[in-house]
């Protein structure tokens, strides 16, 4: 809005008369239609009086009206087809650069500004015509005045306006908007945007006027329509700078192009278009204002270039959280656009997240078969894969079914959504996406993609757990039924095995026998030698019956300094053998302790099942018995049932 202090400031210079003011028959075209009453005739009549501006108003309408069915021959047209709108302010223009091509101030280069004010009113009225957004031909003359505060600053206060531009040359245009203000009161900014309020230009004019040079400064709603007429401006007036720029203030301008150009949607192709279409203009312009002609570069060269070999001093959005403990993400950017890809890159590395990016789908699924990114967010239209295929894709694919993915589209419509959500997606974004929408949907794909992280943390701490719990159990299992002294299973693990091995005949009929160990006077050993000398005489034995037993016995301590030997698929009789085997064996076995070598025997009783064997309880006192009868034989010696 323009303030009270810019007003009074203005009516000031005004009163001094030297502000840029249209003269003669354009000043009286202008104050006419502003009139409500006012007739296309009356219009017609005034600007007729002055051939050459009723010319160039011809003239210059037809290149404004460039695609119309029919070329505009008089001013009678022009008013029909422009309106008295568009007409006045036209007039205006026109008569602004006729009027003051040349000026006080010798410091300052009038030539330069018409050209660059030309260049910009151009590219703005190709872009908004691009983007469907307001009357392209007012556009082209709110570009070509959208400086005109500069002109009026440099006109009205000439000898310390030139001052000012020797002290600032070379330097940033805030430092020059600083400094008007100082000086003056108020900077080029505020003086144009006052001035366009006092010429009846509509609002949102006055303020794209005030803020096109920093459209970050501006109070405008993100993705509004006001808001993209402003980015339009700041991106015509970058393309105006780029042009008048030299080769090498190229580089950096045309990375802040693509940027601008991304941020709304643009993409190179387009670019180049208008760029082209620009050209085209121009020379028309120049022709039509009798100015010199300069030299325009080609836009395909310049935005052929790779964006990583552009000036990486451009500055980068900020991140809002960038003081917050961030949690950084691996993100894919799939955009075939390099205007996109290089903004989404910049946005994204601001912010600190890991970035990747591919040009299709093709390309994308290469990328994350290595990366295994956390976000893919992918452009929709795209050749070889578009942006919903690759969707599809990566939800067959199991391992990718928590990759958060969002679906880029520059259509609005509920059915696009749809699909793309029916496709997979995560989140669709809208383009032009603005840097606060596209950050705060960011914000929304971590905490998704965190809270899946900590999930899966989780549920890999829970399987260690149950793992190491199962190999726990296992480990307590085997302890329960091994006993600690001789490492033989123990009499549990006997009683069950025995139950098992019972069914086993039961069913296949196969033999089960099993041998009753017992250690001959082994009272005596622990008398004589000690309970530690009777421990590892017990551990000896247990080792010689393992060792001396086949493979499919179960050898088991049964109790204090008893075995019991489970003997699966053997006779009577071949048990019989092995009782001897180990008999003989451990009666072999050479112990000695300290220096007194301990002579060891065993009894064996075996008892097999058979016809008559009714219970585990019956074979073991079948053994124990024969056990007995060895005892009483003797010891030293196996006996088996008949
Ligand atoms: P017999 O020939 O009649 O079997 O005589 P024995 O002395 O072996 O029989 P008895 O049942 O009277 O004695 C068994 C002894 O075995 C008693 C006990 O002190 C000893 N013993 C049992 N378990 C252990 C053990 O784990 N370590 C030690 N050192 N001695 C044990
Ligand atoms: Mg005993
Ligand atoms: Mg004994």
């Amino acid at each position: 809005m323009v303030d009270i202090a810019e007003q009074s400031i203005l009516t000031h210079l005004k009163s001094s008369g030297r502000l840029p003011t249209p003269k003669g028959v354009a000043l009286e075209v202008i104050n006419l239609t502003q009139r409500e009453d006012v007739s296309n005739q009356d219009i017609v009549r005034l600007i007729g009086a002055d051939p050459a501006l009723s010319a160039r108003v011809i003239r210059a309408a037809n290149v404004l009206l460039a695609n119309a069915s029919r070329p505009v021959v008089t001013i009678t047209d022009a008013v029909t087809v422009l309106g008295a709108r568009a007409l006045r302010q036209l007039v205006l223009g026109i008569a602004l650069i006729a009027d003051y091509r040349h000026g006080p101030c010798k410091q300052f280069d009038y030539q330069h500004f018409w050209t660059h004010s030309l260049l910009t009113g151009i590219a703005a009225r190709h872009l908004a015509a691009h983007a469907r957004l307001a009357a392209a031909e007012e556009v082209f003359v709110l570009g070509l005045l959208s400086n005109i505060g500069q002109l009026a600053l440099s006109t009205v206060h000439h000898k310390e306006y030139g001052e000012l531009l020797t002290q600032t040359k070379g330097k940033a245009v805030e430092e020059l908007l600083k400094l008007e203000h100082d000086r003056f009161g108020c900077d080029q900014a505020e003086l144009g945007e006052a001035m366009l309020a006092d010429m009846h230009f509509p609002k949102i004019y006055q303020m794209i006027a005030r803020h096109f040079r920093q459209p970050e400064t501006a109070k405008v709603t993100e993705g509004s329509r006001d808001w993209r007429l402003l980015h339009l401006l700041h991106l015509a007036a970058l393309i105006a700078d780029v042009c008048l720029a030299s080769p090498a203030e190229r580089g950096k301008l045309v990375t802040k192009i693509r940027r601008q150009a991304a941020s709304v949607a643009i993409e190179v192709a387009e670019l180049i278009e208008i760029g082209d279409a620009c050209a085209v203009d121009w020379l028309d312009w120049l022709a039509l204002m009798n100015m010199g002609a300069a030299h325009m570069p080609s836009f395909v060269e310049l935005l052929t270039q790779q964006p990583d070999a552009i000036a990486p001093e451009v500055e980068v959005p900020q991140w809002p959280h960038a003081d917050q403990d961030n949690y950084k993400m691996r993100v894919l950017v799939v955009e075939h656009d390099l205007n996109m890809l290089d903004l989404f890159k910049s946005m994204l590395v601001a912010a600190g997240h890991s970035v990747q990016t591919a040009r299709d789908g093709v390309e994308a699924l290469k990328v994350i078969a290595q990366q295994q990114p956390q976000v893919v967010i992918s452009d929709w239209l795209m050749p070889q894969m578009d942006g919903i295929a690759l969707c599809k894709k990566l939800r067959e694919n199991y391992d990718q079914r928590n990759m958060y993915i969002i679906i880029l589209t520059a259509q609005r419509s509920s059915d696009k959504l749809i699909e793309a959500f029916e496709a997979g997606a995560d989140d669709c974004m809208i383009k032009p996406l603005t840097q606060k929408i596209f950050f705060a949907r960011l914000r929304a794909a971590q905490r998704v993609v965190q809270l899946q992280e900590e999930l899966a943390f989780d549920r890999e701490q829970l399987l260690r757990f149950s793992k190491e719990l199962a190999a726990s159990n296992e480990h307590l299992q085997r302890l329960a039924l091994t006993d600690a002294l001789t490492e033989l299973p123990n009499r549990r693990f006997a009683m069950e095995r025995l139950e098992q091995e019972w069914a086993l005949s039961e069913r296949g009929g196969r033999n089960l026998t099993c041998m009753m160990v017992d250690i001959d006077h082994f009272k005596s050993i622990n008398d004589k030698f000690g309970h530690q000398a009777g421990d590892d005489a017990l551990k000896a034995v247990a080792h010689t019956l393992r060792q001396s037993a086949r493979t499919q016995d179960v050898v088991c301590r049964y109790g204090g300094e008893e075995f019991l030997i489970i003997c699966p698929e053997a006779d009577i009789d071949a048990a019989y053998q092995g009782a001897e085997r180990l008999r003989l064996n451990v009666a072999a076995l050479k112990l000695k302790n300290q220096g007194v070598s301990i002579k060891l025997t065993i009894s064996i009783g075996v008892a097999e099942k058979k016809a008559g064997v009714t219970s585990i309880d019956d074979l073991l006192n079948r053994a124990d018995e024969c056990l007995y009868a060895a005892k009483a034989g003797g010891r030293n010696q196996t006996v088996s049932e008949k």
